[in-house]
């Protein structure tokens, strides 16, 4: 354990080292690759707002930011420079609205947004989202007791998150319906209201075309590999046409929710789409297949981002 925490410490020590003495930058800059970058919210715990606006003049001082279609256009001419990244944002949520945006807008740096159009006509919140916010004012008893009748015999709050990642949409709902029952009195909390709740209609409409595109992020959020043919039509194919009506804009970028996705699922992209991204790790290739592009997590920090930049998997 003792010895752990030290290997951690003098690896970030070095990062550190590696960025502040440019080292990062120049491997960063070295390597000729597009990248995608991968957010959520901006000006938690894991993003301050300063970071994000570092982030985005780094970007412009070092590399190209273009949108991710642009960046597809590219692939497919084969006319990329290896200096372009392309920021996108999932899940549809406030904060992208709020926050992000102003200061995309500030910066003039593009990026899409990856919505889910079943939520935001609904109003419901990403069931991960709601599901965890309600396993956490749940007693560990009664938690624990929820998830065995349910057939999950973790305890934890994210081991029985990962266990439903794995669950038919039918039993998924159940267990949803259990834990709703259970916290009937539960509304969440301000703060997590104003990032977390989805967006609304009318401010998808208000997002300039110039700096931001809107991407489908399937219809509910579901894990897509557990759903049966034609859950899968309706949410790949289904949210491409109720984005398209409701916002009046061309809808032909998808991100797989988690991630998640197999030939099948992958396939049904490629036929309602011009490409996917993915949660893989890593650069994008002149050669890498469209429907499966692999993304980079925004460090927490100056150091981790720079290193992220030449070394995404780390
Ligand atoms: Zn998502």
């Amino acid at each position: 354990m003792a010895q752990n925490l030290l290997h951690r410490s003098v690896a970030a020590s070095f990062r550190w080292v590696s960025h502040w003495s440019g080292a990062a930058v120049r491997q960063a800059r070295a390597i000729r690759q597009p990248r995608i970058l991968m957010y959520h919210i901006i000006g938690d715990a894991e993003l301050s707002v300063r970071q994000f606006e570092w982030q985005m003049r780094f970007l412009r001082d070092h590399f190209e930011p273009i949108s991710l279609g642009a960046l597809v256009d590219r692939l497919q001419a084969g006319t990329t420079t290896g200096r372009e990244v392309a920021l996108t944002f999932d899940d549809g949520v406030q904060n992208q609205f709020t926050v992000a945006w102003p200061l995309l807008r500030a910066h003039q740096v593009p990026a899409t947004f990856f919505v889910c159009p079943g939520l935001i006509e609904s109003g419901d919140w990403l069931w991960r989202t709601n599901l965890r916010m309600r396993l956490n004012v749940l007693g560990n008893a009664t938690r624990a007791d929820a998830a065995r009748n349910a057939g999950c015999m973790a305890t934890e709050i994210e081991a029985i998150m990962e266990w439903t990642k794995s669950l038919p949409m039918d039993a998924r709902r159940t267990f949803e319906q259990d834990i709703k029952s259970l916290t009937a009195d539960f509304t969440p909390p301000r703060a997590q209201m104003d990032s977390h709740a989805p967006l609304t209609w009318d401010q998808l409409r208000q997002l300039g075309g110039d700096l931001i595109t809107i991407g489908s992020h399937t219809r509910t959020h579901p894990i897509l590999p557990t759903l049966t043919e034609s859950m899968l039509q309706d949410e790949i194919a289904g949210s491409r046409v109720a984005l398209e009506e409701k916002l009046d804009r061309r809808v032909d970028l998808f991100s797989y929710p988690n991630g998640a996705n197999n030939p099948g699922v992958a396939d049904m992209a490629r036929r309602h789409y011009r490409a996917a991204v993915t949660t893989i790790q890593g650069m994008v290739a002149q050669e890498s297949d469209c429907f499966l592009l692999p993304r980079i997590p925004a460090g927490e920090n100056r150091a981790a981002f720079t290193r992220r930049m030449h070394r995404p998997t780390a």
